[in-house]
Protein backbone atom coordinates (compact mmCIF):
# COMPACT_ATOMS: atom_id res chain seq x y z
CA UNK A 1 0.00 0.00 0.00
CA UNK A 2 1.23 3.47 -0.89
CA UNK A 3 2.49 5.27 2.27
CA UNK A 4 0.06 7.67 3.81
CA UNK A 5 2.03 10.04 5.65
CA UNK A 6 5.34 11.68 5.84
CA UNK A 7 7.04 12.17 9.10
CA UNK A 8 9.65 15.98 8.26
CA UNK A 9 12.20 15.41 10.95
CA UNK A 10 14.76 18.22 11.83
CA UNK A 11 18.45 16.46 10.75
CA UNK A 12 20.36 18.54 14.32
CA UNK A 13 18.12 17.06 16.38
CA UNK A 14 16.68 13.96 14.83
CA UNK A 15 12.95 15.67 16.55
CA UNK A 16 10.00 14.83 14.10
CA UNK A 17 8.59 18.46 13.16
CA UNK A 18 5.96 17.68 11.10
CA UNK A 19 3.56 15.09 9.97
CA UNK A 20 1.71 15.62 6.32
CA UNK A 21 -0.34 13.69 4.23
CA UNK A 22 1.16 12.11 1.10
CA UNK A 23 -0.57 13.74 -1.83
CA UNK A 24 -2.15 10.41 -3.83
CA UNK A 25 -2.77 9.72 -7.16
CA UNK A 26 -6.20 10.88 -7.48
CA UNK A 27 -5.08 14.31 -5.43
CA UNK A 28 -1.79 14.95 -8.15
CA UNK A 29 -4.53 14.36 -10.88
CA UNK A 30 -7.41 17.07 -9.12
CA UNK A 31 -4.28 19.27 -8.13
CA UNK A 32 -3.32 19.93 -11.98
CA UNK A 33 -6.99 19.82 -13.10
CA UNK A 34 -7.32 22.90 -10.81
CA UNK A 35 -4.16 24.03 -11.71
CA UNK A 36 -4.94 24.28 -15.45
CA UNK A 37 -7.93 26.30 -14.82
CA UNK A 38 -6.59 28.62 -12.98
CA UNK A 39 -3.80 28.54 -15.98
CA UNK A 40 -6.26 29.58 -18.83
CA UNK A 41 -6.98 32.79 -16.95
CA UNK A 42 -2.78 33.81 -16.29
CA UNK A 43 -1.85 33.50 -19.44
CA UNK A 44 -4.23 36.66 -20.42
CA UNK A 45 -2.58 38.44 -17.83
CA UNK A 46 0.03 41.11 -19.03
CA UNK A 47 3.89 40.79 -18.16
CA UNK A 48 3.32 44.31 -16.09
CA UNK A 49 1.08 42.52 -13.73
CA UNK A 50 3.16 39.16 -13.41
CA UNK A 51 5.75 41.77 -12.67
CA UNK A 52 3.68 43.69 -9.54
CA UNK A 53 2.71 40.37 -8.15
CA UNK A 54 6.21 39.03 -7.86
CA UNK A 55 7.35 41.65 -6.39
CA UNK A 56 4.80 41.83 -3.91
CA UNK A 57 5.46 38.20 -3.03
CA UNK A 58 9.19 39.70 -2.64
CA UNK A 59 8.03 42.09 -0.40
CA UNK A 60 6.76 39.55 1.79
CA UNK A 61 9.47 36.91 1.90
CA UNK A 62 11.20 39.70 3.24
CA UNK A 63 8.43 40.19 6.21
CA UNK A 64 8.54 37.00 6.95
CA UNK A 65 12.48 36.28 6.53
CA UNK A 66 12.98 35.11 10.71
CA UNK A 67 10.17 32.46 9.83
CA UNK A 68 11.48 31.62 6.36
CA UNK A 69 14.48 30.96 7.93
CA UNK A 70 13.58 28.96 10.94
CA UNK A 71 11.92 26.45 8.75
CA UNK A 72 14.58 26.32 6.47
CA UNK A 73 17.10 25.74 9.40
CA UNK A 74 14.57 22.89 10.88
CA UNK A 75 14.36 21.01 8.10
CA UNK A 76 17.80 21.38 7.12
CA UNK A 77 20.45 21.24 10.00
CA UNK A 78 22.30 24.18 7.65
CA UNK A 79 23.25 27.26 9.50
CA UNK A 80 20.99 30.40 9.62
CA UNK A 81 23.44 32.70 7.94
CA UNK A 82 24.00 30.50 5.01
CA UNK A 83 19.67 30.52 4.59
CA UNK A 84 19.40 34.16 4.48
CA UNK A 85 23.02 34.50 2.77
CA UNK A 86 22.44 31.87 0.03
CA UNK A 87 18.74 31.05 0.02
CA UNK A 88 17.08 34.35 0.66
CA UNK A 89 19.16 36.30 -1.00
CA UNK A 90 19.53 34.37 -4.74
CA UNK A 91 15.73 34.11 -4.02
CA UNK A 92 15.17 38.10 -3.69
CA UNK A 93 17.64 38.58 -6.56
CA UNK A 94 16.06 35.91 -9.13
CA UNK A 95 13.03 37.42 -8.17
CA UNK A 96 13.92 41.01 -9.45
CA UNK A 97 15.72 39.59 -12.50
CA UNK A 98 12.79 37.42 -13.85
CA UNK A 99 10.35 40.53 -12.80
CA UNK A 100 12.45 42.80 -14.65
CA UNK A 101 13.85 40.44 -17.78
CA UNK A 102 11.44 38.25 -18.40
CA UNK A 103 9.24 40.14 -20.68
CA UNK A 104 12.47 40.96 -22.75
CA UNK A 105 13.54 37.10 -22.63
CA UNK A 106 10.39 36.59 -24.17
CA UNK A 107 9.73 38.94 -26.76
CA UNK A 108 7.93 38.27 -29.90
CA UNK A 109 11.05 37.66 -32.72
CA UNK A 110 10.49 38.64 -36.17
CA UNK A 111 12.29 36.50 -38.63
CA UNK A 112 14.02 37.64 -42.23
CA UNK A 113 13.88 34.82 -44.23
CA UNK A 114 16.61 33.98 -46.31
CA UNK A 115 15.09 32.77 -49.48
CA UNK A 116 14.13 35.62 -51.67
CA UNK A 117 10.59 34.32 -52.82
CA UNK A 118 9.61 34.58 -49.21
CA UNK A 119 10.36 38.23 -48.50
CA UNK A 120 6.67 38.94 -48.73
CA UNK A 121 6.35 36.54 -45.67
CA UNK A 122 6.18 38.17 -42.00
CA UNK A 123 7.82 35.58 -39.92
CA UNK A 124 7.36 35.77 -36.12
CA UNK A 125 8.02 33.46 -33.60
CA UNK A 126 6.35 33.85 -30.21
CA UNK A 127 6.83 32.23 -26.58
CA UNK A 128 3.30 30.64 -25.33
CA UNK A 129 3.09 28.65 -21.93
CA UNK A 130 3.16 25.36 -21.97
CA UNK A 131 0.22 25.02 -19.24
CA UNK A 132 1.15 23.24 -16.07
CA UNK A 133 4.14 23.01 -15.16
CA UNK A 134 5.04 19.99 -12.92
CA UNK A 135 8.38 20.82 -10.56
CA UNK A 136 10.15 17.75 -8.54
CA UNK A 137 12.63 18.84 -6.38
CA UNK A 138 15.28 17.88 -4.06
CA UNK A 139 16.14 18.73 -0.60
CA UNK A 140 19.76 20.24 -0.59
CA UNK A 141 17.97 23.98 -1.78
CA UNK A 142 14.32 23.80 -0.33
CA UNK A 143 12.91 27.02 -1.21
CA UNK A 144 15.45 27.81 -4.11
CA UNK A 145 14.55 24.93 -6.38
CA UNK A 146 10.68 24.97 -5.32
CA UNK A 147 9.84 28.52 -5.45
CA UNK A 148 12.73 29.69 -7.15
CA UNK A 149 12.46 27.07 -9.65
CA UNK A 150 8.57 28.56 -10.07
CA UNK A 151 9.06 32.07 -10.47
CA UNK A 152 10.15 31.73 -14.63
CA UNK A 153 7.55 29.26 -14.93
CA UNK A 154 4.75 31.85 -13.41
CA UNK A 155 6.13 34.68 -15.31
CA UNK A 156 5.94 33.04 -18.63
CA UNK A 157 2.38 32.52 -17.69
CA UNK A 158 2.32 28.63 -16.44
CA UNK A 159 0.87 27.57 -13.30
CA UNK A 160 3.13 25.57 -11.65
CA UNK A 161 2.65 22.02 -8.90
CA UNK A 162 5.26 21.28 -7.01
CA UNK A 163 6.66 18.30 -5.53
CA UNK A 164 9.62 18.98 -3.05
CA UNK A 165 11.54 16.58 -1.48
CA UNK A 166 9.76 14.31 1.20
CA UNK A 167 12.64 15.07 3.64
CA UNK A 168 11.92 18.89 3.20
CA UNK A 169 8.66 20.02 1.82
CA UNK A 170 7.61 22.81 4.78
CA UNK A 171 9.70 25.23 3.14
CA UNK A 172 7.55 25.09 -0.60
CA UNK A 173 4.53 25.08 1.68
CA UNK A 174 5.26 28.45 2.81
CA UNK A 175 6.25 29.58 -0.18
CA UNK A 176 2.58 28.93 -1.39
CA UNK A 177 1.33 30.28 1.66
CA UNK A 178 3.28 33.28 0.31
CA UNK A 179 2.32 33.46 -3.20
CA UNK A 180 -1.28 33.11 -1.78
CA UNK A 181 -0.75 36.25 0.43
CA UNK A 182 0.73 38.32 -2.49
CA UNK A 183 -2.42 37.63 -4.16
CA UNK A 184 -1.39 35.08 -7.31
CA UNK A 185 -4.50 33.71 -8.49
CA UNK A 186 -6.24 30.21 -6.17
CA UNK A 187 -4.75 27.89 -7.36
CA UNK A 188 -2.26 29.12 -9.94
CA UNK A 189 0.79 27.68 -7.36
CA UNK A 190 0.42 24.35 -5.90
CA UNK A 191 2.49 21.71 -3.63
CA UNK A 192 1.82 18.20 -3.67
CA UNK A 193 3.81 16.72 -0.99
CA UNK A 194 4.31 12.85 -1.10
CA UNK A 195 7.79 10.14 -2.21
CA UNK A 196 8.91 8.95 -5.82
CA UNK A 197 4.85 8.06 -6.48
CA UNK A 198 3.76 11.49 -5.87
CA UNK A 199 6.42 12.54 -8.45
CA UNK A 200 5.26 10.10 -11.08
CA UNK A 201 1.77 10.69 -10.64
CA UNK A 202 2.47 14.29 -11.44
CA UNK A 203 4.36 12.83 -14.59
CA UNK A 204 1.53 11.82 -15.73
CA UNK A 205 -0.49 14.68 -15.60
CA UNK A 206 1.44 17.76 -16.26
CA UNK A 207 2.26 19.67 -19.37
CA UNK A 208 5.75 19.89 -18.58
CA UNK A 209 8.37 18.46 -16.04
CA UNK A 210 11.44 20.76 -14.52
CA UNK A 211 13.26 18.33 -12.71
CA UNK A 212 16.51 18.62 -10.15
CA UNK A 213 17.60 15.47 -8.42
CA UNK A 214 19.98 12.66 -8.91
CA UNK A 215 21.21 11.29 -12.02
CA UNK A 216 19.32 7.47 -11.56
CA UNK A 217 16.04 9.19 -10.76
CA UNK A 218 16.52 11.53 -13.72
CA UNK A 219 16.66 8.89 -16.03
CA UNK A 220 13.81 7.69 -14.71
CA UNK A 221 11.38 10.78 -14.90
CA UNK A 222 13.02 11.04 -18.70
CA UNK A 223 11.57 7.80 -19.30
CA UNK A 224 8.08 8.40 -18.09
CA UNK A 225 7.81 11.39 -19.51
CA UNK A 226 8.52 9.82 -23.00
CA UNK A 227 5.19 8.14 -22.37
CA UNK A 228 3.59 11.18 -22.94
CA UNK A 229 6.36 12.93 -24.99
CA UNK A 230 6.07 15.90 -22.37
CA UNK A 231 9.25 18.32 -22.54
CA UNK A 232 11.69 17.58 -19.71
CA UNK A 233 14.79 19.37 -18.00
CA UNK A 234 16.82 17.77 -16.08
CA UNK A 235 19.32 19.01 -13.71
CA UNK A 236 21.22 16.48 -12.19
CA UNK A 237 24.15 15.49 -10.03
CA UNK A 238 27.59 16.66 -10.25
CA UNK A 239 31.14 15.88 -9.43
CA UNK A 240 32.91 19.42 -9.89
CA UNK A 241 36.79 19.67 -10.47
CA UNK A 242 38.62 22.21 -9.26
CA UNK A 243 42.29 22.91 -11.11
CA UNK A 244 44.73 25.03 -9.02
CA UNK A 245 47.77 26.49 -11.12
CA UNK A 246 51.27 26.59 -9.74
CA UNK A 247 50.44 30.72 -10.61
CA UNK A 248 47.43 30.84 -8.64
CA UNK A 249 46.82 33.03 -5.94
CA UNK A 250 47.00 30.23 -3.36
CA UNK A 251 45.04 32.72 -0.55
CA UNK A 252 42.27 33.11 -2.87
CA UNK A 253 42.19 28.91 -4.03
CA UNK A 254 42.12 27.73 -0.75
CA UNK A 255 39.51 29.40 0.75
CA UNK A 256 37.31 29.79 -2.47
CA UNK A 257 37.98 25.75 -2.09
CA UNK A 258 36.85 25.58 1.67
CA UNK A 259 33.63 27.47 0.51
CA UNK A 260 33.14 25.99 -2.70
CA UNK A 261 33.45 22.07 -0.93
CA UNK A 262 31.68 22.91 2.22
CA UNK A 263 29.07 24.89 1.99
CA UNK A 264 25.64 23.77 2.93
CA UNK A 265 27.59 20.75 4.43
CA UNK A 266 28.72 19.94 0.52
CA UNK A 267 25.75 18.91 -0.39
CA UNK A 268 25.29 21.15 -3.33
CA UNK A 269 25.08 20.30 -6.99
CA UNK A 270 28.06 22.63 -7.92
CA UNK A 271 29.92 21.89 -5.14
CA UNK A 272 33.73 21.43 -5.66
CA UNK A 273 34.75 17.63 -4.96
CA UNK A 274 38.05 17.14 -6.92
CA UNK A 275 40.67 19.11 -6.30
CA UNK A 276 43.60 19.04 -8.96
CA UNK A 277 47.13 21.40 -7.77
CA UNK A 278 49.99 21.66 -9.88
CA UNK A 279 53.32 20.09 -8.23
CA UNK A 280 54.66 23.30 -7.03
CA UNK A 281 52.17 24.45 -5.45
CA UNK A 282 50.66 21.46 -3.99
CA UNK A 283 51.66 21.06 -0.83
CA UNK A 284 51.65 24.84 0.33
CA UNK A 285 48.07 24.88 -1.23
CA UNK A 286 47.16 21.65 1.27
CA UNK A 287 48.61 23.50 3.99
CA UNK A 288 46.16 26.27 3.10
CA UNK A 289 43.02 24.52 3.21
CA UNK A 290 43.95 22.32 6.17
CA UNK A 291 44.57 25.67 8.20
CA UNK A 292 41.52 26.91 6.94
CA UNK A 293 38.88 23.76 7.44
CA UNK A 294 40.56 23.21 10.80
CA UNK A 295 39.07 26.75 11.95
CA UNK A 296 35.41 25.85 10.51
CA UNK A 297 32.88 25.83 13.31
CA UNK A 298 30.58 23.12 12.89
CA UNK A 299 27.03 22.91 15.14
CA UNK A 300 23.27 23.71 15.08
CA UNK A 301 21.88 26.36 13.31
CA UNK A 302 23.22 29.42 14.44
CA UNK A 303 24.84 33.01 13.09
CA UNK A 304 27.98 31.79 14.56
CA UNK A 305 27.86 28.62 13.25
CA UNK A 306 29.77 27.67 9.63
CA UNK A 307 28.94 24.28 8.47
CA UNK A 308 25.46 22.70 9.74
CA UNK A 309 24.61 18.77 9.58
CA UNK A 310 23.70 17.14 7.09
CA UNK A 311 20.09 16.64 5.97
CA UNK A 312 19.46 12.83 5.87
CA UNK A 313 21.35 10.04 7.53
CA UNK A 314 21.18 8.36 4.39
CA UNK A 315 23.22 10.90 2.63
CA UNK A 316 25.80 10.72 5.67
CA UNK A 317 25.81 7.16 5.41
CA UNK A 318 26.57 7.69 1.77
CA UNK A 319 29.62 10.37 2.70
CA UNK A 320 30.54 7.70 5.48
CA UNK A 321 31.06 4.78 3.06
CA UNK A 322 33.07 7.25 0.18
CA UNK A 323 35.25 8.27 2.77
CA UNK A 324 36.00 4.53 4.93
CA UNK A 325 36.84 3.16 1.49
CA UNK A 326 39.10 5.67 0.43
CA UNK A 327 40.74 5.64 3.71
CA UNK A 328 40.67 1.75 3.85
CA UNK A 329 42.74 2.11 0.18
CA UNK A 330 45.33 4.00 1.51
CA UNK A 331 43.88 7.84 1.45
CA UNK A 332 44.88 9.79 4.46
CA UNK A 333 42.33 12.22 6.56
CA UNK A 334 44.38 15.72 7.20
CA UNK A 335 40.94 16.82 8.98
CA UNK A 336 37.67 15.53 9.99
CA UNK A 337 36.72 11.68 8.46
CA UNK A 338 34.69 11.02 10.63
CA UNK A 339 31.13 11.48 11.81
CA UNK A 340 31.30 14.44 14.61
CA UNK A 341 31.02 12.77 18.34
CA UNK A 342 29.88 15.63 19.82
CA UNK A 343 26.55 16.07 18.05
CA UNK A 344 23.55 13.48 18.47
CA UNK A 345 22.23 14.85 14.74
CA UNK A 346 23.48 13.97 11.34
CA UNK A 347 27.05 15.93 11.35
CA UNK A 348 30.49 14.61 9.45
CA UNK A 349 33.16 16.78 10.25
CA UNK A 350 34.37 18.90 7.44
CA UNK A 351 37.20 16.67 5.83
CA UNK A 352 40.49 16.55 3.16
CA UNK A 353 41.56 13.94 1.92
CA UNK A 354 45.23 13.10 0.27
CA UNK A 355 46.70 9.71 -1.31
CA UNK A 356 43.44 9.89 -3.43
CA UNK A 357 42.92 8.07 -6.60
CA UNK A 358 40.81 7.55 -9.65
CA UNK A 359 39.43 4.64 -8.91
CA UNK A 360 38.02 5.65 -5.42
CA UNK A 361 33.68 6.19 -5.49
CA UNK A 362 34.79 9.54 -3.57
CA UNK A 363 36.54 10.44 -6.76
CA UNK A 364 34.23 8.78 -8.85
CA UNK A 365 30.70 8.99 -7.46
CA UNK A 366 28.96 12.66 -6.51
CA UNK A 367 29.59 12.27 -2.70
CA UNK A 368 27.62 15.51 -2.08
CA UNK A 369 29.01 16.40 1.63
CA UNK A 370 31.63 18.17 3.21
CA UNK A 371 34.90 16.29 1.71
CA UNK A 372 37.87 17.84 -0.37
CA UNK A 373 39.96 15.05 -1.85
CA UNK A 374 43.30 16.42 -3.35
CA UNK A 375 45.39 15.21 -6.27
CA UNK A 376 48.90 16.57 -7.32
CA UNK A 377 48.92 16.52 -10.76
CA UNK A 378 52.18 17.15 -12.97
CA UNK A 379 50.75 20.48 -15.39
CA UNK A 380 47.61 22.25 -16.96
CA UNK A 381 47.58 19.17 -19.40
CA UNK A 382 47.26 16.29 -16.47
CA UNK A 383 44.68 18.63 -14.39
CA UNK A 384 42.06 19.26 -17.62
CA UNK A 385 42.47 15.38 -18.44
CA UNK A 386 41.83 14.56 -14.82
CA UNK A 387 39.09 16.82 -14.51
CA UNK A 388 37.05 15.68 -18.16
CA UNK A 389 37.65 11.87 -16.79
CA UNK A 390 34.38 11.91 -14.90
CA UNK A 391 31.13 10.61 -16.25
CA UNK A 392 29.41 14.24 -14.82
CA UNK A 393 29.48 17.73 -16.49
CA UNK A 394 27.92 20.16 -14.02
CA UNK A 395 30.68 22.91 -13.41
CA UNK A 396 34.06 23.39 -12.09
CA UNK A 397 36.87 26.21 -11.10
CA UNK A 398 39.79 27.17 -12.55
CA UNK A 399 42.39 28.89 -10.04
CA UNK A 400 45.25 31.15 -12.47
CA UNK A 401 47.52 33.97 -11.75
CA UNK A 402 46.53 34.60 -15.80
CA UNK A 403 42.69 34.27 -16.78
CA UNK A 404 43.52 34.24 -20.63
CA UNK A 405 45.18 30.98 -20.12
CA UNK A 406 42.49 29.68 -17.47
CA UNK A 407 40.11 30.84 -20.03
CA UNK A 408 41.44 28.81 -22.60
CA UNK A 409 41.31 25.92 -20.44
CA UNK A 410 37.75 26.94 -19.49
CA UNK A 411 36.72 26.18 -22.97
CA UNK A 412 38.43 22.88 -22.81
CA UNK A 413 36.27 21.69 -19.79
CA UNK A 414 33.52 19.07 -20.31
CA UNK A 415 30.72 21.27 -18.19
CA UNK A 416 27.92 23.44 -18.77
CA UNK A 417 29.66 26.25 -16.58
CA UNK A 418 32.82 27.26 -15.26
CA UNK A 419 34.23 29.73 -12.12
CA UNK A 420 37.41 31.45 -13.01
CA UNK A 421 39.23 32.19 -9.93
CA UNK A 422 36.21 31.76 -7.85
CA UNK A 423 33.50 29.03 -7.01
CA UNK A 424 29.82 28.36 -6.78
CA UNK A 425 29.50 31.77 -7.74
CA UNK A 426 27.52 30.85 -11.55
CA UNK A 427 24.40 29.43 -9.57
CA UNK A 428 23.74 32.65 -8.52
CA UNK A 429 23.23 34.98 -11.52
CA UNK A 430 20.45 34.57 -12.90
CA UNK A 431 20.78 36.40 -15.92
CA UNK A 432 23.16 34.09 -16.91
CA UNK A 433 21.99 30.59 -18.16
CA UNK A 434 23.36 27.49 -16.17
CA UNK A 435 22.68 23.51 -17.26
CA UNK A 436 24.70 20.73 -17.56
CA UNK A 437 25.89 18.31 -19.28
CA UNK A 438 26.63 14.02 -19.85
CA UNK A 439 25.47 12.72 -16.94
CA UNK A 440 24.12 15.99 -15.03
CA UNK A 441 21.47 16.90 -17.67
CA UNK A 442 20.28 19.41 -20.13
CA UNK A 443 18.64 22.10 -20.12
CA UNK A 444 19.00 25.91 -18.14
CA UNK A 445 18.11 27.10 -15.32
CA UNK A 446 18.82 31.14 -15.33
CA UNK A 447 19.12 33.41 -18.59
CA UNK A 448 16.77 33.53 -21.62
CA UNK A 449 17.16 29.66 -21.78
CA UNK A 450 15.57 29.68 -18.49
CA UNK A 451 12.38 31.27 -19.09
CA UNK A 452 12.09 30.08 -22.70
CA UNK A 453 12.24 26.58 -21.67
CA UNK A 454 8.52 26.76 -19.68
CA UNK A 455 6.99 27.96 -23.51
CA UNK A 456 6.28 26.66 -26.78
CA UNK A 457 7.95 28.35 -28.98
CA UNK A 458 5.24 28.93 -31.75
CA UNK A 459 6.48 30.63 -35.41
CA UNK A 460 3.56 32.37 -37.23
CA UNK A 461 3.76 33.50 -40.56
CA UNK A 462 1.56 36.17 -42.27
CA UNK A 463 1.58 36.26 -45.85
CA UNK A 464 1.55 40.35 -46.93
CA UNK A 465 1.45 39.97 -50.96
CA UNK A 466 -2.45 40.04 -51.17
CA UNK A 467 -2.05 37.64 -54.36
CA UNK A 468 -4.86 35.51 -55.33
CA UNK A 469 -2.38 32.57 -55.73
CA UNK A 470 1.33 31.31 -55.04
CA UNK A 471 3.58 29.91 -57.21
CA UNK A 472 4.00 26.42 -56.75
CA UNK A 473 -0.03 25.83 -56.04
CA UNK A 474 -1.78 23.21 -57.73
CA UNK A 475 -2.14 23.15 -61.17
CA UNK A 476 1.39 21.54 -61.69
CA UNK A 477 2.79 21.43 -64.99
CA UNK A 478 5.87 20.35 -67.13
CA UNK A 479 6.48 24.18 -67.71
CA UNK A 480 6.42 24.95 -64.03
CA UNK A 481 8.64 22.09 -63.17
CA UNK A 482 11.16 23.24 -65.58
CA UNK A 483 11.13 26.98 -63.67
CA UNK A 484 11.50 25.33 -60.34
CA UNK A 485 14.56 23.84 -61.68
CA UNK A 486 16.09 26.91 -63.12
CA UNK A 487 15.22 28.75 -59.88
CA UNK A 488 16.87 26.29 -58.20
CA UNK A 489 19.99 26.72 -59.83
CA UNK A 490 19.74 29.89 -60.30
CA UNK A 491 19.46 30.21 -56.46
CA UNK A 492 21.62 27.31 -55.28
CA UNK A 493 24.44 26.82 -57.73
CA UNK A 494 27.54 27.99 -56.73
CA UNK A 495 29.68 30.13 -59.58
CA UNK A 496 28.48 33.02 -61.65
CA UNK A 497 28.24 31.33 -65.36
CA UNK A 498 25.81 28.53 -63.41
CA UNK A 499 23.98 31.34 -62.39
CA UNK A 500 23.84 33.40 -65.56
CA UNK A 501 22.81 29.81 -67.57
CA UNK A 502 19.78 29.53 -65.20
CA UNK A 503 18.70 33.06 -65.60
CA UNK A 504 18.65 32.25 -69.28
CA UNK A 505 16.66 29.18 -69.09
CA UNK A 506 14.19 31.10 -66.17
CA UNK A 507 13.59 33.40 -69.04
CA UNK A 508 13.03 31.53 -71.96
CA UNK A 509 10.91 28.89 -70.08
P1 LIG B 1 16.47 12.34 -5.74
O1 LIG B 1 16.72 12.06 -7.18
O2 LIG B 1 16.54 11.22 -4.78
O3 LIG B 1 15.03 13.02 -5.54
C1 LIG B 1 14.67 14.20 -6.22
C2 LIG B 1 13.13 14.29 -6.23
O4 LIG B 1 12.61 13.27 -7.09
C3 LIG B 1 12.48 14.09 -4.89
O5 LIG B 1 11.42 15.02 -4.75
C4 LIG B 1 11.94 12.67 -4.97
O6 LIG B 1 10.83 12.40 -4.15
C5 LIG B 1 11.53 12.60 -6.42
N1 LIG B 1 11.41 11.25 -6.98
C6 LIG B 1 11.96 10.10 -6.54
N2 LIG B 1 11.63 9.07 -7.35
C7 LIG B 1 10.83 9.59 -8.31
C8 LIG B 1 10.15 9.03 -9.45
N3 LIG B 1 10.25 7.73 -9.73
N4 LIG B 1 9.43 9.84 -10.23
C9 LIG B 1 9.34 11.16 -9.96
N5 LIG B 1 9.95 11.75 -8.89
C10 LIG B 1 10.69 10.97 -8.09
O7 LIG B 1 17.51 13.49 -5.36
P2 LIG B 1 17.79 14.11 -3.95
O8 LIG B 1 18.57 13.13 -3.14
O9 LIG B 1 16.55 14.67 -3.39
O10 LIG B 1 18.74 15.36 -4.35
C11 LIG B 1 20.13 15.29 -4.46
C12 LIG B 1 20.53 15.31 -5.92
O11 LIG B 1 20.06 16.49 -6.56
C13 LIG B 1 22.04 15.34 -6.07
O12 LIG B 1 22.42 14.41 -7.04
C14 LIG B 1 22.31 16.76 -6.56
O13 LIG B 1 23.49 16.91 -7.31
C15 LIG B 1 21.09 17.03 -7.37
N6 LIG B 1 20.92 18.48 -7.58
C16 LIG B 1 21.18 19.01 -8.82
C17 LIG B 1 21.08 20.39 -9.04
C18 LIG B 1 21.39 21.01 -10.39
O14 LIG B 1 21.09 22.17 -10.59
N7 LIG B 1 21.97 20.26 -11.32
C19 LIG B 1 20.70 21.21 -7.98
C20 LIG B 1 20.46 20.64 -6.74
C21 LIG B 1 20.56 19.27 -6.54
Amino acid sequence: MSAQSIAVRNPATLQTIAELPVAQPDDVAAAVARARKAQAIWQDTSFAERSRLLYRLRDLLLDEQEKLADVLTSETGRPRAEVYGNELFYLCDAIGVWAKKGADYLRAEKIRPHFLLLKAKKVVTIYSPRGVVGIISPWNFPLTLTLGEAIPALMAGNAVVIKPSELTPLSALFGAELVARAGFPKNLFQVVVGYGETGEALIDHADMIAFTGSVDTGKRVMRRAAERLIPVSLELGGKDPMIVLKDADLERAAGACVWGALMNAGQVCTSIERVYVEAPVYQQFVDKVVEKVRAIRQGPSDDEVDVGSMTSEAQLQKVEAQVNEAMAQGAKALVGGRRNPRFKGNYFEPTVLIDVDPSMSVMKEETFGPIIPIVRVEDAEEAVRCANDSRYGLSGAIFSGSAKAAFRLAERMQSGSLCINDSLVNFIIPDAPMGGTKDSGFGYRHGAEGIRKFCQQKTIVTDRSGRKEEFPWFPASAKKTRQIRHLLALLCRSGWSNKWRALKGLIKS
